[in-house]
């Protein structure tokens, strides 16, 4: 008998024994196993994934041991997946009950043949087990391993094996499970692999590290070649896919790692610790454009000091961020980069006027053609001053506002009342004004207060939904909750209305773009000090909110939000609205074109000769002052004596005073005082008649009240 002979002999014989042997032996011990705790299955090493509105990725964090995990469920996962698994690793996965008896014995003859191993017996079960608890590989941990198996094909079944498998496999690098790697090697999702694609992700289990596809893209092919072939023995592929499958090169598109919208991310990540995917409300090519508008602008702003930059773009029906910059580069760490300015609190200027003037609207203070004097004055310790330090006399509402006046702007609040707009501010979401009324005074109205730009442009939406307030959202899967009506539609129209003339106002556009500009409301600010400017532009789609300023507080001369901020602003809406089409409001039936009075602001009334229009709801004060003909800005008048008058005093007329009757027209004086030749004469009332006694001589007789002089000239000779 030769040597070969005999050994075949002792194989049949190790067949026939490992054959009973494990026969008996397996099924005792699997139904023994499958008593006592099954093993606890650990969570997936996660990743954090943000993305954008659209499911786009923006930040990746990984999880765990620092793996990149992204468990889906198994409908989410490509058929080929699951069919290419088991071919590989596992065929006769649906058919064992956690341990592959006849595997077991095939390897066993097949490593004693060899003399070494060759051949492994592990179930795609037995590998879940392994993957949820790493150990040595000793004979000991083996049998523990089949012991766990057993378990868990008890408790969970073949599907949730498989998905459990595809999500913590291993795939090269930081890539565990399909999902993760189908996105790194392919660039897709694993629902969406080829059959190609899945064959070569369940080649690489075996070897993840040597096998990768991005670093040895040959040995990948020879392998997905050998599990394509498993796939065909299976009867899972026809000859004819198998034939046009294998041929083709492997092809991937390896995925840059991403890290966009960083400012965003690191805010929705401390908003939402915990979730491992958060669809956020971001909108990448929204994100993409103020990027490159800011860029744009960077370089002329740092050559004049001013180093930060925060940018947010919020949708107005749901109150979406859907873009958010909160410093020109995330990674100069010379400026502080990384903090977040566009949440920082800082001193707004005059971005709140629009506020102020809103309630004022609302409680028919005034409304957008009302007169309002600018002239100086003092409250207490505070002396409001224009920005230009020049008092511009009678003014509109509307122009005012549009040219950002203070003194007006404080008079409106104090009709309106600190603590009213200071409660207004906090149901607008500002959260930053922590201190009482009394703190801020009147000075609110001028940004003497601390906001963020989130909260100032979330406020500013409210007036671009027409008055409705609507909390700031961050994630696109909540539902968007329109809350109270804070102002009228009519206020916030007025107020829109009023401010599209801002959007235009403020001398040259030092845009850098030239595109049209299309129809916008526009509210600019700057804090006192030149340290922050800032642009709050908006439509009925999108509020565009734009803060220029040094993360330290620097101040430049060029932080003025007119020149600085709202050419950022004007030209995100240039790039929102290409062709200049932007959508506007509807006027509301309750605001109508109204004619008033030139002299006094109200509505004109029949006797008033000049009058201007604007906007106003129906219904307010009319002129008056005119149809009395005593119009309360009209000149003081001396009636008598008339200009010019030549008296002569007659001789020889003893007991008889020649007197000359003073008499003047002052609407809205009650008093006058009259002068002759400077010299005070006498007070009287606005109607009295006064005499003096004609005296030899050139006499300069004036008549003074509160609001102007007037003068005539006489001259009395001897007759
Ligand atoms: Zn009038």
């Amino acid at each position: 008998m030769s040597g070969a002979s005999m050994k075949v002999r002792a194989t049949r014989n190790g067949v026939i024994l490992c054959a009973l042997f494990l026969g008996v032996g397996g099924v005792v011990l699997s139904v023994v196993w499958r008593d006592g705790s099954p093993p606890v299955l650990r969570a997936y090493p996660r990743a954090t994934q943000v993305c954008d509105r659209y499911g786009a990725p923006l930040r990746i964090i990984l999880g765990e041991t620092g793996m990149d995990c992204r468990p889906v469920a198994l409908e989410q996962c490509s058929p080929w997946l699951a069919k290419a698994l088991i071919a590989a690793e596992d065929k006769r996965f649906y058919r064992h009950r956690g341990i592959d008896l006849f595997a077991i014995l095939r390897a066993v003859l097949l490593n004693s043949w060899h003399g070494r191993i060759t051949s492994g017996a592990s179930t795609i079960t037995t590998q879940v087990v392994k993957m949820n608890q790493p150990a040595s590989r000793t004979w000991r941990t083996k049998l523990r391993e089949a012991r766990a198996a057993c378990q868990l094909e008890t408790r969970m079944d073949k599907p949730a094996i498989i998905e459990r498998y595809l999500n913590h496999v291993s795939l090269g690098g930081v890539r565990v499970g399909v999902e993760s790697a189908a996105l790194y090697y392919f660039g897709k999702h694993a629902s969406d692999l080829s059959l190609a694609e899945a064959a070569a992700l369940m080649g690489l289990p075996q070897a993840p590290s040597r096998l990768r596809p991005d670093r040895h893209i040959q040995r990948t092919h020879t392998r997905r070649h050998y599990v394509l072939g498993q796939m065909l023995k299976c009867g899972m592929i026809t000859e004819a896919l198998y034939t046009r499958t294998v041929s083709a090169p492997v092809e991937i598109f390896p995925r840059r790692e991403v890290f966009d919208a960083p400012h965003f991310c690191d805010y929705i990540l401390q908003q939402e610790p915990g979730a491992d995917m958060v669809r956020s409300t971001l909108d990448r090519n929204i994100q993409r454009t103020i990027e490159e508008v800011l860029s744009v602008y960077h370089a002329r702003l740092a050559r004049q000091g001013i180093h930060g930059a925060a940018i947010v773009v919020i949708e107005v029906e749901s109150g979406a961020v859907r873009a958010m910059v909160g410093s020109p580069d995330f990674f100069d760490a010379a400026h502080d980069g990384q903090y977040n300015c566009a949440v920082a609190p800082r001193s707004p200027g005059s971005a709140l006027k629009p506020f102020v003037y809103a309630m004022a609207f609302d409680q028919a203070i005034c409304m957008p053609g009302s007169m309002i004097r600018d002239e100086a004055m003092a409250y207490r310790q505070f002396v409001p001053e224009n920005y230009d330090q020049t008092f511009s006399g009678q003014r509109t509402v509307r122009e005012a506002l549009v040219q950002s006046l203070n003194i007006p702007a404080v008079k409106v609040l104090e009709r309106v009342g600190v603590w009213p707009f200071l409660q207004r501010l906090k149901s607008l979401g500002i959260t930053t004004l922590t201190r009482g009324a009394d703190h801020y005074g009147v000075g609110l109205a001028l940004g003497g207060c601390e906001v963020t730009l989130l909260a100032l442009c979330n406020a500013y939406a409210c007036l671009a939904r027409l008055g409705e307030y609507a909390p700031v959202r961050f994630c696109e899967e909540e539902t968007p909750v329109v809350g109270a009506r804070m102002f009228s539609k009519d206020a916030a129209y007025m107020m829109a209305d009023i401010l599209k003339d801002s959007a235009r106002w403020g001398g040259i556009d030092t845009s850098s773009c030239h595109a049209p500009l299309p129809l916008i409301a526009l509210k600019t600010g700057t804090s006192s000090g030149l340290r922050d400017a800032w642009s709050v532009a908006y439509n009925p789609e999108y509020v565009v909110g734009v803060w220029l300023g040094n993360p330290d507080g620097a101040p430049s001369e060029h932080l003025v939000g007119a020149q600085a901020a709202a050419p950022v602003a004007r030209d995100i809406f240039r790039h929102l609205y290409p062709a200049g089409d932007s959508p506007w409001y509807a006027r509301p039936a309750s605001v109508v074109q109204q004619s008033r009075c030139t002299k006094t602001g109200r509505l004109a009334g029949r006797a008033c000769e000049t009058t201007y229009e604007d906007i106003g709801c129906t219904g307010g004060q009319v002129c008056m002052d005119c149809a009395a003909g005593r119009g309360r800005h009209e000149k003081i008048q001396i009636v008598s004596p008339a200009p010019g008058a030549q008296f002569r005093k007659v001789q020889g007329l003893p007991g008889v005073t020649q007197d000359v009757l003073l008499k003047a027209r002052a609407p809205g004086s009650r008093e006058v005082y009259w002068f002759i030749n400077d010299i005070f004469y006498c007070v009287a009332r606005a109607d009295e008649a006064v005499y003096w006694p004609l005296e030899k001589g050139a006499w300069r007789i004036t008549c003074s009240t509160d609001s102007g002089d007037a003068i005539v000239e006489v001259t009395v000779e001897d007759g």
